[in-house]
């Protein structure tokens, strides 16, 4: 074939004009409904999905709609007059919690929606301190304006309260409940109402009517106090008595939100069609573009030291792949954020986590119905690379001649499993394969083989995510199988050190076998698995001690007291001895997996169990029997919170307890409580749980015997 030459292609949207965008909501504050008229309004989508349908465009995956919920986080990119928005879909589930840490690391700003009923809820606190965490600039939209008993400035004032944020309402609403006809923009001092007739997709701008005028003018007067403060030549401005001009309050509005001083309040219904479009004037009003958040941060691959690139084209190429998922037309999609230089289709990039290199087949530009085929994508922008054969999320891809490897994500561990059992010799070949695409896709799932069962383990962050996996495996990749009932991952780990010898011997004629390894094993609390060689002397050549640190890994993916995998412990190297001629990496291998093995026993091994924070907010009439049932799964009641009529129970609760605790709660309180959960840490389990823990386990192995 012969070499194409590629045009230089000028950039298309000029870098102060893109938005990255999470949309971020408790579940049924109206995410998809608002992305839906958002994407429907930017004119990529003709028709309107409604939810209930299960036609909405960003939820594609079949069992998404089936559950109503989203899951996955795909980016979706439609244009807005001279701006272009990306819009990285958040989850709002707290099973994955990881997704929506992955994608507030890649989005620059994000639109927080609530239901203007129930205003700030227990899972909006969850995703509102994740953004926190990651510093993100948000405006909310108080949805829903149009249900009975909704109430823009009580929810305003729920975000004051409840988050600690500054909210500052910029629209007031024009009517409310059932009379909730449209909007007032208190920057232009006008009233928008739509008409229902096209969906919302025509308005008339009037006058703000008499009876209003006055409710606008006292929430004008407070947003322009609030947002002058920030900016000093528009303070100086309005101190004097000037006229402060749309642009200045726009720009001093920008200013406050991109610094996070306050969060910009809008009023909307997207399901009545109603108040989208200003959503997407303040968007690019109000948001950051990529120029306007810091650098970008990471390590220099040459010298280890920190280094930062800047959002610009002539920066060195880096991208952060921050999701990896199937699509069924093109294959595997790798999503990558770039935050500096420019990538093209066709050329070959550096893996620098780890260390590969990989081509770019095709570059894709993600629409909510279409894939749009692009040669070259810029600093600050998102796209789909088609083509990276070996990419796992959260690594970075950058320049061969400059690496840098970018602040990744932290991924909390799986904290529980489920055994699942190919039906056939076919099967299990296609599980393998299947199992190997989900983790790349998911770093928060997990597989290993029980090596006294032979079983395949997946294991996941909780039962729903599981779950869903299941359902993939079973109907997408359509491997029959059976599955068990899920399963608590314990681990196991040590609380003192102890010292073990390892010793691999074999002579038996011609050339044998020889290893011998000394080590000391120490708790770690807290920070993992630590190797630490301190062989002088070359007691142990060098190309053996990585085969030793081999065996100790693998003797610690099963414990001693029940098989679980052991985490938290040093272990250091300490002296050896070697065979010239019978030496091997295979039989210093062995000897490592030996001394571990030889030293456990003795460094008090313990089983740790996952303990979840769990979040139940319940009418008080049922506070009691929620609290009791509670205590009686050894969970521990922290703090118990008014929230309107209802209470709000925090607890920690080990997870083994909490199995079918939906169930439970729902005919405890006739459907009138909800619940969150999440991992929260491991812990020592308490000695009788644990001997029982251990003689189930005996019984199973011996069984199996
Ligand atoms: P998500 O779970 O946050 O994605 O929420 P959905 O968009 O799926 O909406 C949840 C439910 O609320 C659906 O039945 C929607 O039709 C409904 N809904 C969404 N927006 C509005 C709104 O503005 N007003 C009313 N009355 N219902 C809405």
């Amino acid at each position: 074939m012969s070499l194409i030459e590629k045009k230089e292609v000028p950039r298309e949207v000029a870098l102060q004009n893109i938005r990255n965008i999470g949309i971020m909501a408790h579940i049924d504050a109206g995410k998809t409904t608002t992305t839906e008229r958002i994407l429907y309004y930017t004119g990529i989508n003709h028709r309107l999905g409604e939810v209930h349908d299960g036609t909405a465009t960003m939820d594609w995956m079949p069992q998404e709609q089936e559950r109503g919920i989203t899951i996955t986080s795909a980016a979706t990119t439609c244009d807005w007059n001279d701006a272009r928005v990306n819009i990285i879909d958040t989850p709002g589930h707290v099973d994955f919690t990881a997704e929506v840490e992955r994608s507030l690391r890649v989005l620059d700003g994000a639109v927080a929606i609530f239901d203007a009923v129930a205003g700030v809820e227990p899972q909006s606190e969850t995703v509102w301190r994740q953004a926190d965490k990651y510093k993100v600039p948000r405006i909310a939209l108080m949805n829903k304006m149009d249900r009975a008993g909704a109430n823009f400035f009580s929810s305003v004032a729920s975000l004051a309260e409840k988050l600690g944020a500054t909210p500052v309402p910029i629209q007031v609403p024009l009517g409310q409940e059932e009379d909730f006809e449209g909007v007032i923009d208190l920057v232009t001092m006008k009233a928008r109402v739509y008409k229902v007739e096209t969906l919302g997709a025509e308005f008339v701008e009037m006058d703000i009517p008499a009876e209003h005028l006055e409710q606008a003018q006292q929430w004008r007067e407070k947003m322009i106090e609030l947002a002058v403060e920030g900016d000093d030549e528009v303070l100086q401005k309005y101190v004097g008595g000037e006229e402060i001009t749309v642009a200045d309050l726009r720009l001093a509005l920008r200013k406050g939100t991109c610094n996070l001083r306050f969060t910009p309040c809008l009023c909307g219904s997207a399901f009545k069609n109603k108040g989208v479009q200003p959503l997407l004037d303040a968007i690019v009003d109000y948001l950051p573009s990529p120029l306007d958040i810091p650098p970008v941060q990471g390590i220099d691959v040459g010298d280890g030291e920190p280094a930062i690139r800047r959002a610009s084209d002539d920066e060195p190429f880096s991208a952060l792949i921050f999701k990896i998922m199937t699509d069924p037309f093109v294959g595997q999609l790798a999503f990558l954020r770039v935050y500096s230089g420019c990538l093209k289709s066709g050329s070959t990039v550096y893996n620098s986590s780890s260390h590969g290199k990989e081509r770019i087949g095709r570059l894709l530009k993600m629409h909510a119905n279409k894939r749009e085929d692009i040669a070259e994508v810029y600093a600050g922008d998102i796209a789909a690379a088609v083509g990276l054969r070996e990419v796992v999320t959260g690594e970075t891809i950058c320049d061969r001649s400059d690496p840098i490897v970018l602040e990744s994500m932290e991924f909390p561990a799986p904290v529980i499993s489920v055994a699942i059992e190919p039906k056939t010799r076919a099967d299990q070949e296609k599980l393998g394969f299947s199992l190997g695409k989900v983790m790349q896709e998911d770093p928060t799932f997990k597989t290993h083989t029980d090596e006294d069962t032979g079983q395949t383990l997946i294991s996941g962050m909780g039962e729903l995510h599981l779950e869903i996996i299941v359902d993939r495996l079973l109907r997408d990749f359509g491997v029959g199988a059976n599955v068990g009932k899920p399963q608590v991952s314990y681990k196991e780990t040590i609380t003192k050190s102890a010292v073990g010898r390892g010793r691999y011997v074999r002579q038996s004629g011609g050339r044998g076998q020889y290893g011998d390894v000394k080590i000391e094993i120490q708790p770690n609390e807290g920070e993992g698995f630590v190797f630490d060689n301190r062989i002088v002397g070359g007691s142990i050549p060098r190309e053996f001690v990585g085969p030793v640190e081999t065996g100790v890994r693998e003797a610690m993916e099963s414990g001693v007291l029940a098989g679980y995998e052991m985490q938290n412990i040093t272990v250091t190297l300490l002296d050896g001895s070697y065979h010239d001629v019978d030496s091997s990496e295979l039989a210093f291998k062995i000897a490592g997996s030996m001394a571990f093995k030889d030293a456990v026993g003795r460094a008090g091994p313990v089983l740790l169990e996952p303990v979840m924070k769990i979040e139940v907010v319940v009418p008080q009439e049922y506070l009691g029997e929620v609290i009791g049932d509670l205590n009686s799964r050894r969970g521990q009641v922290g703090n118990l919170e008014p929230r309107g009529s209802s209470q709000i129970i925090t607890a920690s609760v080990a997870l083994e307890e909490m199995f079918g605790y939906a169930t439970v709660l729902r005919s405890l309180t006739q459907g009138r409580a909800t619940h969150s959960m999440h991992f929260e840490r491991y812990e020592v389990l308490a000695p009788h749980v644990a001997e029982e823990l251990i003689s189930r386990t005996h019984g199973r192995l011996v069984g199996r015997a």
